[in-house]
């Protein structure tokens, strides 16, 4: 059995002439990137766990996502970032929330996995902790960009709240490598106008972000808050476990669940064979998939 990629760049209003052609052509080269970077690891017999790593690094980097650099802004026009990486093959898991200087989220929340005691840390204290393993840092600036800039000004200008129109982009990967284990990993800069510390289902292990070589690897992105309250990531690994559903089914029926609370959102899915789903509520959502009998796909509308 080969290995499998698949990666996400966010869903949500994501439809044929609502971006410029050339939003679109860097959404689709960013993806073509990172798919490029996870895949180079999966075929010289790498772990799921560094290809997650790997992809996820170059979206952020890519400022077309809502991960790092071009992360969604909070009210205040600055960037909080959340992510989590998961291990399927030891559980093992590390996440960050509120992160400020941190250039790659993804890579902290792996070293909360690997060189602390703990599995979650939040605003300053995992600043500090970043600093005080040596990870490269930036201003707060460095995330920020013209279009979320934009974003969060039109969003001002209608009133309250948060961004319900879904300009999302969050990223995140899943995996299985040759020796058949799994990861997943997430990272986003939440949604835009959010406040009061704001954290949704990205980072969160068992909402957005989920792996177990046992079930499943799971990484989701949508309306955070439905997501938390149904346990998205879980849910489905849960139900490949113990129902032993195909990847696509058990994401169906836990994405109806997001649906009948009010939420959209999307999710991609790796199972323990190779198998894998993309599933998605909103009108599209960045996704490819690499694989190692020779697939490459990278598709953004419904209809691709
Ligand atoms: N799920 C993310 C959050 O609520 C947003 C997204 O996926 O775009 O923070």
């Amino acid at each position: 059995m080969g290995w499998t990629l698949m990666i996400h760049g966010g869903a949500g209003r994501i439809e044929r002439g609502r971006t410029s052609a050339e939003a679109e052509a860097g959404t689709r080269a960013g993806l073509a990137a990172a798919l490029d970077a996870g895949a180079a690891v999966l075929a010289a017999g790498g772990a799921a766990l560094d290809a997650v790593e790997a992809a996820v690094r170059v979206l952020e980097d890519d400022p077309h996502f809502n991960a790092g650099r071009g992360a969604a802004l909070t009210r205040d026009g600055t960037a909080e970032l959340d992510a989590a990486i998961m291990d399927g093959c030891t559980r093992a898991v590390g996440a960050v929330a509120r992160v400020s200087c941190t250039r790659h989220p993804v890579a902290l929340a792996r070293a909360v996995m690997e060189r602390s005691p703990h599995v979650f840390l939040a605003g300053i204290g995992a600043d500090a902790f970043s600093r005080a393993i040596g990870m490269a840092q930036v201003e707060n600036g460095w995330f920020v960009t013209d279009a979320r800039r934009a974003n969060l000004a039109e969003l001002l200008a209608d009133g309250d709240g948060y961004d319900v129109d879904m300009k999302y982009g969050t990223v995140g990967a899943v995996a299985r490598d040759a020796a058949g284990h799994l990861a997943a990993a997430t990272s986003t800069g939440g949604v835009t106008g959010k406040r009061w510390g704001r954290i949704g289902d990205s980072p969160v292990p068992g909402a957005g972000t989920w792996a177990d070589d046992r079930g499943g690897a799971v990484s989701c992105t949508g309306a955070g808050e439905t997501f938390l309250r149904v346990g998205v990531a879980q849910a489905i690994e849960a139900r490949l476990r113990l129902l032993g559903e195909t990847v696509a089914a058990a994401a169906d029926v836990v994405l109806a669940e997001v649906t009948a609370l009010g939420g959209t959102g999307g999710v991609i899915v790796a199972g323990r064979e190779g198998d894998a789903a993309w599933r998605f509520s909103t009108p599209g959502m960045n996704r490819a998939v690499a694989t190692a009998a020779g697939e490459r796909r990278i598709a953004l509308y419904g209809d691709e």
